[in-house]
This record gives structure tokens, sequence and C-alpha cells, in this order.
């Protein structure tokens, strides 16, 4: 709890307008998409790093947790207070400080919103790939901490190959800059690698410098029908092993099906067994000569139909259905528990196999969807949380889920990191040796674990 000198300290540091004590604005920051609720005891918003490690230092001094925070997208509890303190919103850090076309780079403050950083390079012919489906709300500061993927990582990876340096206050108050503008650089320790994906724990993120790569000249999408699951899977390996690195890679499986039509009414094949959705960006010849190939891949291996968007409002057509799974699930049943699990490529179709295992064991409705070309799989309990023996049931097939992708040699997360909600199940990946080196390097960092306190390490 702060006390009253801390708080006037903290509206001196950021002015008194950039602090919110009420409490329908502390409610507003108490949860994120887990919709799990912890109530903050202050509001701050602050517009540089002086400020910010100011507040980080009368937190060593006072004793309060400091929760730094973006948009408040993700889906593991990161941003909740969950022993009280400060929740510092970065919002109002949001510029483009840079976008250097000579050396392909951007330099950000970290309340940039993702699509606004994709938007503004496009427009000078450059290209940021990272994209989280969350793109329109999350933040680049979010994206760095949890990092992001999406569709787009199995061509062009995830967040983390993207940032070649940061400037972060450490949870001491200090300010260091991590990292390079260069493309190469093997000077000490790699601490930008180390905090990238830290959810926030390590260090307040307040500037990042981004690789960019030149826009794609071409692009076609594919939404492709499979009578199976199966066959969706067979196909997803047959393209990977031809040698064809398509940009996106997405699958949906029949429960997900369902509900997007329900939800949207656009016509999907709702006795499909599954459907996948491919993109392929490069040379306009080689994207021709690739979507053809893959065509005929998905006609070899029992497709019902493989049809390429003719233009791109039909391309946006097949992604709506594909951004509209989230909001559609949940009509299934009120509460989702949202696992992405990864396993090797070649084994989706064997994890899919055991999802629906797991499903008619528990008697729980299981829905799978995501990212089938790098292995991604979202599943997604639906459950409604106020039948208390139902949440039983889903706890144990949750254990099993985890089980499953890490004896087919996976991963519990491949996007939304730990958190609160996979806390419990660390030590079934890392070993207690893992967790505990882990714990050095938080305490190295944080000796008075002041950032974000109750993440990522079981209790
Ligand atoms: C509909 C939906 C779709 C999604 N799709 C994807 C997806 O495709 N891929 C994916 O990877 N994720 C996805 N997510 C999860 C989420 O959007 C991402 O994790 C995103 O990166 C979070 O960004 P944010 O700005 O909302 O961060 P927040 O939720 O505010 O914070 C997330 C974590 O980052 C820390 N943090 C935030 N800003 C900073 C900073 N400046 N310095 C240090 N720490 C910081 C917080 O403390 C917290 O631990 C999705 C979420 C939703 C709701």
């Amino acid at each position: 709890m702060l006390d009253k000198a801390a708080i006037k300290n903290i509206q001196k540091i950021v002015g008194e307008e950039n602090v919110a004590e009420d409490k329908e604005t502390r409610i507003c920051y108490s949860y994120d998409a887990t919709n799990i609720k912890y109530l903050p005891d202050l509001i701050a918003y602050p517009r540089t790093p002086e400020q910010i490690s100011a507040i980080l230092k009368l937190a060593n001094e006072a004793g309060f947790p400091v929760i730094p925070r973006g948009a408040g997208t993700g889906f593991t509890g990161g941003t909740l207070p969950v022993e009280g303190g400060v929740v510092l919103v970065l919002t109002k850090m949001n510029r483009i400080l840079e976008i250097d076309a000579d050396n392909l780079l951007a330099v950000v403050e970290p309340g940039v919103i993702t699509v606004d950083l994709q938007r503004e390079v496009e427009k000078v012919g450059l290209f940021y790939p990272p994209d989280p489906a969350s793109l329109k709300t999350s933040t680049l500061g979010g994206n760095v901490a949890e990092c992001a993927g999406g569709p787009r990582a199995v061509k062009y990876g995830v967040t983390k190959d993207y940032v070649t340096g940061l400037e972060v206050v450490l949870p001491t108050g200090e300010i260091i800059s991590t990292g390079v503008r260069t493309v190469k650089s093997v000077v000490g320790y790699d601490l930008t690698k180390l905090l990238v994906g830290s959810e926030g724990t390590l260090g307040i993120i307040t500037k990042i410098i981004l690789r960019l790569l030149p826009l794609p000249k071409a692009k076609r999408t594919m939404l492709a029908i499979f009578p199976t699951i199966e066959a969706a899977a067979t196909t997803v390996s047959k393209i990977i092993s031809s040698r064809i690195i398509p940009t996106t890679l997405e699958f949906m499986d029949n429960a997900t099906i369902r509900c997007v039509e329900d939800y949207l009414h656009i016509g999907l094949p709702v006795n499909a067994g599954a459907l996948l959705i491919i993109e392929v960006d490069g040379h306009p010849e080689a994207v021709a000569q690739d979507i053809q190939e893959i065509q005929n891949i998905c006609s070899a291996n029992q497709a019902i139909e493989a049809k390429v968007a003719k233009d791109d409002k039909e391309a946006e057509e097949i992604w709506k259905a594909r951004r509209s799974v989230s909001p559609a699930v949940v009509k299934l049943n009120p509460t989702k528990i949202n696992e992405d699990i990864t396993v090797p490529r070649s084994k989706v179709a064997e994890i899919l196999r055991r999802m629906e295992a797991i499903s008619k064991k528990y008697n729980l409705i299981i829905v799978n969807f995501g990212h089938a070309g790098d292995g991604n799989i979202h599943v997604n309990v639906m459950i409604d949380k106020r039948r208390p023996e139902e949440v039983e049931r889903a706890h144990s097939a949750v254990r099993e889920i985890f089980a499953a992708a890490l004896e087919l040699g996976g991963t519990l997360s491949g996007e939304h990191g730990i958190g609160i909600t996979k806390a419990p199940y660390l030590s079934m990946e890392l070993g207690d040796l893992g967790v505990q080196v882990m714990k050095r390097i938080k305490k190295a960092f944080d000796p008075n674990n002041i950032l974000n306190p109750g993440k990522i390490f079981p209790k």
C-alpha cells in the first residue's frame, strides 16, 4: 500500500495531471485480456525515462511495487498488480522518433501502437513484420516485453528478431542503453535479448531500436478447406518439406470454423474438418510460382477447395475470419482458458490428436486454431467458471495439455509468456535448476523485488 507521502512524491515527479488515485480509473487498469482482476493503488502516466527512474528510486526506498503497462492486451496477467502498487501506463510515450531508411532501422518509444509503426514504415517502402493479432491495440513496449509473434512468424520470426537495441530503466532506477544500431555486435553479454520477453520484470523499456526490411513487392492469400484435421496437418508438413516458406500458415479446426461462421455469417464451410489460411509474399514471379505449388499440394492432400483471393478485398475477407476467432469462441462458454503451446512443426497432427483425446477424457469443449506453420497452436478450453467442478476438470486438462506439448519436444508458450497464469507450470519445462538460475538473474537486476513482483515464478 502506498502512503500519502509516496503519492505526493509521484505527483511531483510526473505532475498531478499524470496521476490517478480515484477508484474508477484504478478499476480500468485492474485487468488485462485474462479478465483476472487486481486493483492497483495508483496509476501514473510518465513521459520520460527520468520520471520513471525517479519513481523506481522512490519505490526502492518506500518499498512499493511498480508495474509497467502498455495497452493491457496481455494474455497471461503480466500487467496485473498482484501485490498492489503503482501501475505505470506507458501509452503517453508514443512517439516514432526516427525512421532511418538508409540503415533500415526505426527508433520508437514504448507506447507506439504496433500497427502505427507498420503503416508509417510502409509509406517509405519498408516493412516491420511482427504482427500479433492485437496489433491495432498493443504497444511495441508490450510486444518487446512479451516477445510477441504473429502469423508472419513462419517466415519472418518474432519480435526478438527485430530488436537491435533498447533504452531501459532498471528496477533500481539507473538508465542503461543496450545493443546497437549496427547489423552486427558481439560486445559482452547480450542484454537486449535477455530483456526481450522478460515480461516487465527486469526493466522498463523506454526506447526501442527496431530492424526493418524492404516491403515485399507482391502478396497472395489462399483459403484451403479440408475434410479432416489430419489432411490439413499433413498439408502443412508437405508445404514446409517442399522447401516453400509461406509468410503465414494459419489453421482453424471445425469447432473454430463453426464459431466464426456463427459470429460473422460469411459462408464458411461449417462441415469442414479444418481450414488453412496461407499467404506468400516476395518477388511477383516467385509468389505466383509458390502459390501455384501450394495449391497443387493442397489438392494432392484431399483439399475440398483451395481458393486464391483475387484481390486485396477478398484477402481481407479471409483474414477477417481469422481475426474474429477470439471474440467468436467466447460464445461457446463465457470463460476461455487460452494456452499457446508450440510443438515441432512435424508434430502438429499428433498434438491435435492429443487435444481431441484430452477434450473427450475431461468432457470439455476445446477449440484449436493458430499458427500451424510454426507449430504454435492456440488451445482454448472453453468453460464456465461459475461451475467449480468444471474449473477443476479444466485445471487437470491444462496440465495434461502442457505435458503433451513437452513430450512431443515442444514448449509451454510460443507467444503469450508466463505471467501469472502459467507460473505454476514453469518447472515442468525448465526444471528446478532452470527456475533457480532465472531467479538469480531477477535478483541481480531487482534486489528489492520492486518491479512487477509475483510474475513468471511460482509462489
Ligand atoms: C485479441 C488478442 C489477440 C492477441 N494476439 C496475439 C498474437 O497473435 N501474438 C502474440 O504474441 N500475442 C497476442 N496477444 C497478446 C498480447 O496482445 C501481446 O502479448 C502484446 O505484446 C501485449 O502488448 P500490450 O501493449 O497490450 O502489453 P500489456 O498487456 O500492457 O503488458 C504485457 C507485459 O509487458 C509488460 N510491459 C508493457 N510495456 C512495457 C515496457 N515499456 N517495459 C517493460 N515492460 C512492459 C507488462 O508489465 C506485462 O508484463 C493477443 C491479445 C489479444 C487480446
